[in-house]
C-alpha cells in the first residue's frame, strides 16, 4: 500500500513539474541558445524567475558569474556622452558598469556583482520617455524591486543602420506603457511616463525617479521569452552610449568601445526636441528623453 502511495505521489510530482518544462519551449526562433557556450534552455525561459538558479550561465541573469558578465560586455568602456551646446538634455547620472549610484553610494553586490547593467538618467516623475529608434515592442512586465514597470524593444538592423539587432530595456515607468507586444514604434515615439516604480526600498526608502536604460546587441533576431525578461540569443550587454558612436565600421559592443583610443571616447549624442525635430536630422538613434533647445 505504501509503495502505491509513493508511486502516486511521484506521478503527482511529475505532473506538477510538467508545465514548467513545457514553458521552456516558449521561445522564439528555435535553435536554442547556441554560440554562447553551453547555455541551457531550462536556465532561461523555463523559470518564472530566471535569477533563482545559482549556477546560471545566462549573461542577463544578475546572479551569473562575473566572468560571464565580463565576457558578454558588462565592463566600463570609458565612453562619455557629450551633450549638445544648443540644447538642455537630461544627463546620465550613473553610467554603464558603474559600481556606484547617482549619489555615489555603492550598488548591491547580489545584482551583477555590483556593476550597473545600464545607465541611469534622473528624471522627474512624468517625463515623457521616447523610443531611441524604430523597433518592435517584444516584452512588457511589472516586477518588484530593481524592476518596476519595464518594456523591451527590439530594433532591427534596418531600423538603426547598425549591423546587429539592438534590444533596449526601459525600466521604472510610472505606469506600464499602453503598447502591446508586437507593436511597432517609431524613433522618438512616446512610450510612457518616467517614474520610480521598482526603486523604493533598500537604499531609497521612498524611491528614486529615473530612467534605467539597458542595451543589448546580438547578431540574431532570436530571443527567449520568460515572464519577467527576454534573453536574446548570443547576447552582448552594451554601454548604451555605444549607440551614439557613429564609427565606420560600426562599434556594437562594449569591448570594442573600451579598446577605442581615448580621443574617440567623448561621444556627441543625437537627440530629438520636444517639437519632434531630430538633431542631427540624419539620426536614426536618439536620446531616450527629448532635449530642450537653449
Ligand atoms: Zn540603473
Amino acid at each position: 500500500m505504501s509503495r502505491w502511495r509513493s508511486f502516486i505521489l511521484l506521478l503527482a510530482a511529475i505532473c506538477l513539474a510538467a508545465p514548467e518544462g513545457a514553458e521552456a519551449k516558449n521561445h522564439r526562433g528555435g535553435g536554442g541558445m547556441g554560440g554562447g557556450g553551453n547555455m541551457k534552455k531550462d536556465v532561461m525561459g523555463g523559470k518564472k524567475k530566471g535569477n533563482a538558479d545559482a549556477a546560471s550561465v545566462n549573461p542577463m541573469d544578475p546572479s551569473a558569474s562575473r566572468a560571464i558578465h565580463e565576457r558578454t560586455g558588462l565592463i566600463e568602456t570609458g565612453l562619455k556622452p557629450v551633450y549638445p551646446d544648443t540644447a538642455v538634455c537630461l544627463e546620465v547620472k550613473s553610467p554603464f558598469a558603474s559600481p556606484t549610484r547617482f549619489d555615489g553610494s555603492e550598488r548591491v553586490q547580489w545584482a551583477y556583482h555590483g556593476y550597473h547593467n545600464g545607465f541611469d538618467i534622473s528624471a522627474p516623475i512624468g517625463t515623457p520617455l521616447i523610443a531611441i529608434a524604430d523597433g518592435e515592442v517584444i516584452h512588457r512586465y511589472t516586477g518588484g524591486q530593481l524592476v518596476g514597470h519595464q518594456i523591451f524593444i527590439r530594433h532591427a538592423p534596418e531600423d538603426t543602420g547598425l549591423p546587429v539587432w539592438v534590444y533596449s530595456k526601459y525600466k521604472h515607468f510610472n505606469k506600464l506603457p499602453d503598447l502591446g507586444v508586437g507593436q511597432r514604434v517609431k524613433m522618438g515615439q512616446f512610450l510612457g511616463p518616467s517614474g520610480d516604480s521598482g526603486t523604493a526600498g533598500g537604499h531609497f526608502p521612498t524611491g528614486y525617479p529615473h530612467l534605467h536604460l539597458s542595451v543589448y546587441t546580438s547578431t540574431s533576431a532570436e530571443y527567449e521569452s520568460a515572464e519577467n525578461t527576454i534573453t536574446p540569443k548570443d547576447v552582448q550587454q552594451v554601454d548604451p552610449v555605444v549607440l551614439f558612436l557613429n564609427k565606420n565600421p560600426p562599434v556594437t559592443n562594449s569591448h570594442a568601445a573600451r579598446d577605442l583610443p581615448d580621443a574617440d571616447k567623448n561621444v556627441v549624442i543625437a537627440y530629438k526636441t520636444a517639437a519632434g525635430k531630430a538633431v542631427p536630422d540624419s539620426a536614426r538613434i536618439i536620446w531616450p528623453v527629448a532635449c530642450t533647445p537653449k
